[in-house]
């Protein structure tokens, strides 16, 4: 069965939650690129060689944990210009978990990396938590979902989606993690290349 996907995040939610980051002006001629879950082995590796290639520079929300255990591809994200985020410290779900613990596991990540933008984790976050937690950070969430996650969305789907609904201006997510690679691999030239033809450069986020 396919159920019906989502890709663009409807405007009535930037209203809903005004506190956080969903896009950005349609006036900048850019999109902004940006991975969830990693650093990982091999998938961030061959995400960075790509962007190296093209000569993209994109903002990658980091699991702590992932930082902690792959100090080299953190250090080559970062030195290779892209911008390293908050993530949580083990992806965990705002919705399931106390404040306090998400609120620690939020803080420890932030040591690790040097800006304060946040994304969370399935995008779960009461409306009561991202009141608190907008005091010291920037929650960015997204304005165009990619569905590399979901095997039951077909790679010429997103493709379709990506050419009709990408702007300017668009938050896009990708992920690099084990469960979305082999399908990562076969977006992101496709997705990139979608980008190029509409005449868009990409940025990444400031804090
Ligand atoms: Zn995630």
């Amino acid at each position: 069965m396919n159920k019906f996907k989502l890709f663009k995040t409807p405007r009535f939610l930037y209203w809903i939650f005004p506190r956080r980051t969903w896009g950005f002006s349609r006036k900048i001629n850019s999109v902004y690129l940006t991975f969830d879950d990693g650093p990982q082995p091999e998938i961030t590796e061959w995400v960075l060689d790509f962007l190296k290639e093209k000569n993209i520079k994109a903002t990658f929300f980091c699991v702590g944990n992932n930082l902690l255990k792959y100090p080299k591809i953190t250090e080559c994200t970062k030195l290779e210009g892209h911008v390293v985020a908050n993530h949580t410290m083990h992806h965990n779900k705002g919705t399931k978990i106390s404040f306090k613990k998400y609120k620690e596991s939020i803080d420890e990540t932030s040591k690790l990396v040097s800006n304060n933008l946040f994304r969370p984790p399935y995008g779960r976050i009461t409306a009561l938590d991202s009141f608190r937690i907008n005091k010291e950070y920037k929650i960015i969430m997204w304005t165009w979902l990619s569905y590399d996650f979901d095997p039951n969305v077909s790679i010429e789907k997103i493709l379709e989606k990506a050419k009709k609904q990408i702007k300017a201006g668009d938050i896009i997510v990708l992920h690099d993690n084990i469960k979305t690679f082999d399908r990562l691999k076969l977006l992101l030239p496709e997705i990139v290349k979608i980008i190029e033809d509409k005449k868009l450069t990409f940025e990444v986020i400031n804090a």
